[in-house]
């Protein structure tokens, strides 16, 4: 009975996954066992405890499939064979009659104990043929069982294989859940990516439709400068062949311009001779008279005072002649008569009358500036009294006018001006000023800045080396000057340094000379060439002497001291001139500071200009005579032949 619970267990639980059919023997078979153990089947309950105990013995001593054994088989099935037993049993104990032919069992009395022996026998026979087939049945059901528990065991081995496939097909299934997983992940990453890659896509779609057409633009400029380049090409070829030709040409013209330029300095050489030499024939010294207009407020001189009669050519010729009249009052007075006038004819190189403008009077000296280009020493004096005119006529009138400009800012201009020109012809110049004034014999710079303007220190004249023929003033400013703008600033300054001397002590300017000197350096690289002069343009002091008769208070002996020293420097210079005229041997340089500081500006091979400043007025014609005198002098002095300082 164990086996057969156990294999019925096993096949319902196998069924699903094996489907060998059963041998189990058939419900049917079972019922053959005839509606009597139906019938059984509604015995007391007391039957149906034993046919459990029966069960539950049968259970115990099989403790592989208790679980199967309660599940497994309906109550009545199980328990039908007990109450089969018990029927019969309890039939025996209470004699029932026996059934024979499935006819109801006629009640036997007790006393026919041979038709109940009879009975039993029949009954104990039967039960033998039963047990006979039940033993049989028991043997086929045995056999059924073994190989049903074969068939259990090959069933349980390959559930147990296949439930180890379907662990490592689970394991697999997890792993493979587990990788889809990260495969969700990593797709959700991806597609991320993607949306990124194609949002970059699409920008870089957007940036590449740009410089397609940034493409487009630049291939068409492409082809237009293509275009172009091919022009410029074609112009440069022709262009190559005019430069060949033009090189060619300007070969020759550079021989043809060396020839040139060879004939030029010829001429420049050739031109500085001749100018040279116009300037001795007009004479090493020359003597210009200017006559200054009279000044609104002053009186008006009497006509025929001063004269300005033409020369040998008519009036076209320049003047070069001045007669001055004067009353002898004395003679006048003592005869009763009226007052005589004296005549006095004077002839210079050239006469400025009143009228004569500033530019006119450069016009003059233009040429003698130039000189000092060529390595002549120039010095141009102003001389005469104060007030006659020489501090307009070397330095110009008040107001900055470009009219009424002296001849220093005009020399000054145009020898920058020429210089420019000479560079055309290999020449470079350059040009230092300095402004010195000698007031009683003591030299003041008058370029002087910060602490030493309006008083200075001291100066000295002094040799600029020793054996030097150049001289240097101690303590004196020396300007490097290239441009009006320049000289008009220490114009200025000089004026100003003589504005702050006036203060201190009156009228200095008038009873000072004023030297304003440039040296001119020029150099021709080329021909290793070099020439230098000096230009000395010199506002002389005051020349008017002092009254006789004037009592000599403190004031006037100061005056008389400053008139002796300007006196006697202005005969000094009268007397270098005469010695250099008269070639004597010894020239009184050292006798004035002003001839020691222009020793190199006269004599030899300078050339000088004396303005000789006339006042128009009566009333100074004693010292426009003396003026004038002094100047006939000095016009008729000739210094001998000039020689430009070449090196
Ligand atoms: P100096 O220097 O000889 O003492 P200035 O040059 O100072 O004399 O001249 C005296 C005055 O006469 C100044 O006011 C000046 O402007 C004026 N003056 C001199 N010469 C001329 C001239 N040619 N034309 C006009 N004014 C002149
Ligand atoms: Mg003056």
């Amino acid at each position: 009975m164990d086996p057969l619970f156990t294999m019925r267990g096993n096949i319902e639980l196998k069924r699903p996954l094996v489907k060998a059919p059963s041998r189990l023997p058939l419900p049917g078979t079972r019922c053959k066992r005839g509606p009597d153990q139906m019938e059984d089947a509604l015995e007391p309950e007391k039957k149906r405890t034993r046919g459990l105990d029966t069960v539950t013995k049968l259970a115990t001593s099989h403790p592989r499939a208790p679980a199967l054994t309660a599940r497994s088989q309906p109550q009545g099935q199980t328990t039908g064979g007990g109450k089969r037993c018990s029927s019969r049993c309890g039939g025996l104990k209470a004699a029932a009659p026996p059934m024979l032919g499935g006819k109801k069992p006629t009640k036997r009395p007790a006393w026919d104990l041979k038709g109940q022996l009879c009975d039993l026998n029949a009954e104990l026979k039967c039960c033998r043929e039963r047990t006979q087939t039940l033993n049989q049945e028991n043997q086929q059901l045995q056999d059924q069982l073994k190989e049903a528990q074969q068939q259990a065991r090959a069933l349980g081995a390959e559930c147990r294989t296949l439930e180890g496939e379907l662990a490592k097909v689970q394991a697999q299934a997890e792993q493979g859940q587990q990788e889809l997983g990260n495969l969700r992940a990593r797709v959700l990453e991806l597609e991320e990516q993607l949306g990124t890659q194609e949002s970059l896509v699409q920008e870089l779609q957007k940036e590449q439709l740009g410089l397609q057409e940034e493409r487009r633009g630049l291939a068409a400029r492409l082809e237009e400068q293509e275009r172009s380049l091919q022009a410029s090409e074609t112009a440069l070829s022709g262009s190559r062949a005019e430069v060949a030709s033009l090189r060619q040409e300007a070969t020759t013209q550079a021989a043809l311009l060396a020839e040139q330029g060879e004939r030029l300095h010829g001429l420049e050489m050739e031109r500085r001779r001749l100018h040279n030499q116009l300037q001795e024939l007009k004479g090493n010294i020359r003597v210009f008279c200017r006559v200054r207009p009279v000044l609104p407020g002053e009186p008006t001189p009497s006509p025929g005072f001063l004269l300005f009669p033409s020369g040998p050519g008519g009036p076209s010729d320049p003047p070069a002649r001045l007669s001055i009249s004067r009353s002898d009052e004395r003679r006048g007075t003592l005869s009763g008569a009226p007052a005589p006038t004296t005549r006095h004819d004077f002839s210079f190189d050239r006469v400025f009358p009143p009228g004569s403008g500033q530019d006119k009077v450069f016009e003059e000296i233009a040429m003698l500036v130039q000189s000092a280009l060529d390595g002549y020493p120039v010095c141009i004096f102003a001389y005469g009294q104060t007030g006659s005119g020489k501090t307009f006529t070397m330095e110009g009138g008040p107001g900055g006018d470009p009219q009424v400009e002296g001849l220093i800012p005009r020399a000054l201009r145009h020898l920058f001006s020429v210089a420019q020109e000479l560079g055309g012809q290999g020449w470079t110049y350059s040009f230092v000023a300095s402004y010195v004034e000698i007031y009683n014999e003591t030299v003041r710079d008058l370029l002087a800045t910060g602490t030493r303007k309006g008083q200075g220190g001291e100066c000295e004249i002094r040799r600029a080396g020793p054996g030097s023929e150049e001289l240097t003033v101690t303590n004196a400013r020396y300007v490097p000057v290239s441009c009006e703008k320049e000289v008009e600033a220490l114009l200025h300054l000089a004026r100003q340094n003589r504005a702050v001397a006036r203060t201190s002590q009156n009228e200095r300017s008038s009873r000072s000379h004023s030297v304003f000197q440039l040296q001119i350096c020029g150099e021709h690289a080329g021909r290793g060439l070099q020439c230098g002069a000096p230009l000395s343009l010199v506002d002389l002091a005051g020349s008017e002497r002092l009254d006789p008769g004037l009592a000599l208070g403190p004031g006037e002996r100061e005056r008389l001291r400053e008139t002796q020293a300007i006196n006697s420097s202005l005969s000094t210079l009268g007397l270098v001139i005469m010695a250099l005229s008269n070639k004597e041997s010894h020239v009184p340089y050292r006798n004035s500071k002003l001839t020691y500081l222009l020793q190199n500006s006269l004599g030899g091979s300078a050339k000088m200009l004396m303005f000789v400043n006339i006042s128009p007025l009566e009333e100074n014609v004693s010292e426009s005579l003396n003026s004038l005198r002094f100047a006939s002098k000095v016009n008729q002095c000739v210094i001998g032949t000039a020689q430009a300082n070449r090196k």
